[in-house]
């Protein structure tokens, strides 16, 4: 089956402006798509996105193969009804693409050597590219290593060559990666270092893959997969993080290599005083708690302590009706009034109540029913109510308490 178009981008990565004649006008998806008699757009395929640009002005969006006649299709913005077109590639993405899959197949082959580590799978999509091998448990050394034969081929500038072998001379080639199409094989060989069949766009001198930089690894199953940049995106990436640790640096003052020791500091000061500042806080809600018991009504044998407050930290008071609570004999009665309101009623263990009724009853006062607990501690509210709404939920849960009918 002879494609209706013919694919210069095989021969030739580095044209991105061209002319050529409409042969066939379709559609894709819902949108309009033109299949010409040449083009140098690369269609997506083998982990390669598609190039984007313009035909005649508009907008280039997808790039596909015809399943039917591997024809391309170059799906359209919008329709375009000439027999004529000037198409343009867009330049930035095209030398991304080309220095990625390039730098894949270094890559993948310094994998090889270096780690026996086959590539099973690779990804490219928007801001990450990714490879996946068959083998797990790297040691750091194994990944710079892996960088540093990459980076030499890259280094040593060798040339790159993409062609169409004769089927003796394909027979005759050891390819790292044996081919997944039928018919007439693209090989592409970096300088001796990889040979592998690929239909994508490459550079044509290694050197311009630019810096390969794998910036992390994750075990996924029996695989691993590794994220990796190269060229341009490597410059953007080390510039950005380079501005983080710089500015890290300065506000910690320190090297950049003291930054994780200073880390390590900050942190063990933070903790230890979050553990003096609870020793502090607890403190002062014993003080708090001594000078409310001090203002308790006594009920018989009771001593019952209301307390209505806010803009207080609910586990504060919590603390508080704890230690009011500690001391025999004592009921506690604590609300905070606010835009979730809580009330949280306490006893001593020595006093028979069931705080959890008696809750009901001060809950009823502010309209709410979310609340509840054991008899000798309950909380609830989490609707919205004022300073003297919930004085006035308290006062009805003491008046319960001295008419005696909420005993547990
Ligand atoms: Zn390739």
């Amino acid at each position: 089956m002879t494609s209706p178009t013919q694919r210069l981008y095989y021969d030739d990565s580095y044209t991105l402006g061209f002319n050529a004649e409409v042969v066939e006008h379709t559609a894709y998806k819902d949108h309009p798509a033109l299949i010409l008699d040449r083009t140098y757009f690369y269609p997506e395929g083998g982990g390669q996105p598609a190039d984007t640009g313009l035909i005649n002005g508009v907008p280039v969006i997808d790039v596909q193969t015809r399943d039917s006649d591997q024809a391309v299709l170059h799906v359209l913005d919008h329709a375009l009804d000439d027999l004529h077109i000037e198409g343009l590639i867009d330049a930035d993405r095209r030398t991304d693409h080309m220095q990625h899959h390039s730098g894949q197949h270094v890559l993948s082959q310094a994998l090889m050597q270096v780690a026996e580590a086959p590539t099973v799978s690779v990804h490219m999509s928007g801001d990450t590219m990714t490879i996946d091998v068959k083998r797990t448990n790297f040691s750091a050394e194994e990944w710079w290593a892996v960088e540093d034969m990459a980076n030499t081929v890259v280094m040593e500038n060798r040339p790159v060559r993409a062609w169409f072998p004769e089927p003796d001379e394909l027979a005759a080639l050891r390819l790292r990666k044996l081919p997944d199409v039928v018919g007439k094989v693209r090989v592409i060989d970096m300088g001796g270092f990889d040979v592998t069949a690929c239909g994508g766009t490459h550079v044509a001198r290694t050197g311009e893959i630019g810096l390969i930089k794998v910036e992390r690894f994750e075990r996924r199953g029996e695989t691993t997969r590794l994220e990796f940049k190269c060229g341009g995106r490597s410059l953007h990436d080390y510039r950005a993080k380079n501005d983080v640790i710089n500015r890290l640096a300065s506000d910690l003052t320190v090297g950049y290599w003291e930054i994780p020791d200073a880390l390590q500091r900050l942190q063990t000061e933070a903790k230890s005083l979050r553990s003096e500042l609870k020793a502090a806080r607890e403190q002062l809600i014993e003080a708090e708690a001594q000078t409310l018991a001090s203002t308790a009504s006594t009920h018989g044998n009771l001593r019952i302590v209301a307390r209505a407050c806010e803009g207080r930290d609910v586990n504060d008071l919590k603390l508080l009706t704890q230690k009011l609570t500690a001391q025999p004999g004592t009921v506690a009665l604590i609300g905070l009034a606010g835009d979730k309101a809580q009330l949280l009623f306490g006893r001593a263990e020595d006093v028979s109540l069931d705080m959890a009724k008696i809750l009901k009853v001060a809950l009823a006062v502010l309209k709410s029913d979310r609340g509840g607990g054991r008899s000798n501690f309950a909380q609830g509210g989490g609707v919205a109510a004022s300073l003297p709404d919930v004085a006035t939920a308290l006062r009805q849960a003491e008046q319960a308490i001295r008419a005696g009918n909420s005993t547990g």
